[in-house]
């Protein structure tokens, strides 16, 4: 049998893939400190979990409306009312089984052969996968460490050709956990507009913001923008929700009206009971994130210093969500019995052979010179993982 041609286009998920190596180790015996995790290491919230038994209890298990209920929609509309001042009809909200099936049923809705799509890098490793099943063309715009990875709308725009479609944006990102401030997102949109380009915001992040550091959603910016812009998000990151598949989108009625028909014909509806947990907690968890929020600074200022304390390793302080992603550059070329390192890659499978330290190498993302560490793990995790990874780097010759 021959395989269709979209099959060896893609690459299946890198992490993913990692969790599975870890996780097998794990089951072996082995000691593994786990800094690939992509989701928190929190429970889900309360309000939650009551809500899907009560939808269980209540026999509120079949297929509901395709697109989702009316009651999540109307939570979803109140929590872009209350923290973005954005007003949506149900009409232009859909919800789908993760915020990454939501942004596969868009790659479908809106792109085709010759369609190209700006990325900035780093990106999530998902972004040009599902661009390239949907047979239209990822490019690749690079941003730099060096300046915060902002985005030069100048050079932004020289990008940007006839056959440019739609921009990706991912504040706060991951991997690198930068955010745009408001200026840039002002630049963006004017292109945008000027263009005639779809704004894609996937806003997943957006409750995982320290410091002094603002979300800020460039459907936000004003009417026109608003228009052109379709939000990603969903309960997954902000609830620690990974496993119940619950995402969302909103954005223009005719396109959100495409995305639920595509979904009508693969999905039908995410998990009735999901949706009512959904809706618990959007509702009533916000001390649940106040709290995990928290926590998360704990983690990243411990995980941060302590990868600036090993020599050759570099970390900048990540604005957002839930990963550090340090730069490797200068152990580039170092060796280890006789074997030179020369890529993240290669880093990545000495941590994990010689410290029992589990992280995401850069390539996937974009990156041939950073590593991503999720700091989601416990400090106790955290702090032993860097001794080891410290050790591990010591012995670089
Ligand atoms: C985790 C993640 C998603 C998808 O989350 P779901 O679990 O599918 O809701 C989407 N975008 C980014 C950047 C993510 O990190």
């Amino acid at each position: 049998m021959k395989l269709a041609s979209r099959t060896t286009r893609i690459t299946p998920s890198p992490t993913l893939q990692l969790s599975a190596t870890v996780k097998a180790l794990v089951a072996q015996g082995q000691q593994v400190f786990d800094f690939t995790a992509g989701e928190p290491s929190f429970d889900s919230p309360e309000e939650a979990k009551e809500a899907a038994y009560e939808a269980i209890r209540s026999g509120f298990t079949k297929y509901t409306a395709v697109t989702g209920i009316d009651d999540l929609k109307e939570a979803i509309i109140e929590k872009f009312q209350r923290d973005q001042g954005l007003t949506y009809s149900r009409s232009q909200i859909l919800v789908s089984c993760g915020a990454k099936h939501t942004l596969f049923n868009l790659a479908l809705a809106v792109f085709e052969t010759d369609d190209e799509v700006l990325i900035p890098a780093p990106y999530w490793v998902s972004y040009p996968e599902q661009i390239l099943v949907a047979d239209a063309k990822p490019v690749i715009f690079p941003t730099s460490e060096s300046s915060g990875y902002a985005i030069n709308v100048k050079a932004l725009e020289s990008a940007i050709t006839d056959r440019t479609k739609a921009i990706i944006l991912n504040s706060p990102c991951n991997p690198t956990g930068s955010m745009y401030d408001r200026q840039t997102l002002e630049g963006i949109a004017q292109l945008a507009l000027q263009h005639n380009l779809l704004i894609i915001s996937d806003e997943i992040y957006e409750k995982m913001v320290y410091d002094q550091h603002r979300h800020y959603s460039i459907a936000s910016l004003g009417t026109d923008i608003a228009k052109h812009t379709i939000i990603v998000n969903g309960v997954s990151k902000s609830y620690s929700m990974t496993g119940w598949r619950i995402g969302y989108a909103a954005g223009p009625e005719k396109l959100i009206k495409a995305m639920g028909d595509i979904q009508s014909q693969s999905t039908s509806n995410p998990s009735s009971i999901s949706q009512k947990a959904a809706i618990g907690a959007l509702r009533n968890s916000d001390a649940f994130i106040q709290h995990m929020v928290k926590e998360l600074e704990i983690r990243r200022k411990a995980i941060v210093e302590g990868l600036n304390r090993i020599p050759g390793i570099h970390c900048p302080m990540p604005a957002g969500a839930f990963y550090a992603f340090p730069s490797v550059g200068q152990l580039l070329g170092r060796r280890f019995q006789g074997e030179t390192l020369s890529t993240p890659l290669s880093f990545a499978n000495f941590f994990l052979k010689e410290a029992q330290v589990a992280c995401v190498p850069g390539e996937p993302f974009g990156s041939p010179t950073h590593l991503r560490f999720s700091y989601t793990g416990t400090l106790e995790v955290i702090e032993e993982g860097l001794q080891h990874l410290s050790e591990a780097v010591a012995k670089l010759e």
